[in-house]
């Protein structure tokens, strides 16, 4: 049977306020609004995982068109207002020439304050060419 908690901090229920009567440790007042918290929070997790997963697609989107149009290097403020998120990435690192290169699943470019640039795929000898080379010498 419930009771009411005897200290005179009680409880209140996470998700509508009323007292919570039962165990000093109890959250909520019933099952109900138990149920309801748990699930807007999972909700609201989701979301955040969804705009964030969008936005990774509408980058890739972007600089798919960038490369296919032969562009390297773009303006930040063009490409921001194209939609464009620098600051969300899959992957970054600092380059043997110290700059920024940030990531999008397949695709890489450098990032300064001003624009983004050598914008390109990352293919397989990528990781001894160090995101040096624009004129395309390989490392052989
Ligand atoms: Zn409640």
């Amino acid at each position: 049977m419930a009771y009411k908690i005897s200290n005179k901090e009680h409880n209140s229920c996470l998700e509508c306020g009323r007292e919570v009567y039962g165990r000093p440790d109890k959250k909520f007042c019933s099952d109900n609004c138990k149920n309801r918290f748990h699930n807007r929070r999972h909700s609201e997790e989701k979301k955040v995982i969804e705009r964030t997963v969008n936005a990774l697609y509408r980058n890739h989107e972007y600089l798919s068109r960038l490369i296919n149009s032969g562009v390297k290097a773009i303006d930040i403020d063009i490409a921001k207002i194209s939609g464009f998120q620098p600051d969300v990435i899959t992957g970054y690192r600092k380059t043997r020439s110290r700059h920024s290169e940030c990531r999008c699943f397949d695709l890489k470019y450098c990032l300064t304050e001003h624009k983004i640039f050598r914008i390109g795929k990352i293919d397989g000898s990528y990781s001894a060419e160090e995101c040096g080379s624009e004129a395309g010498t390989s490392a052989l």
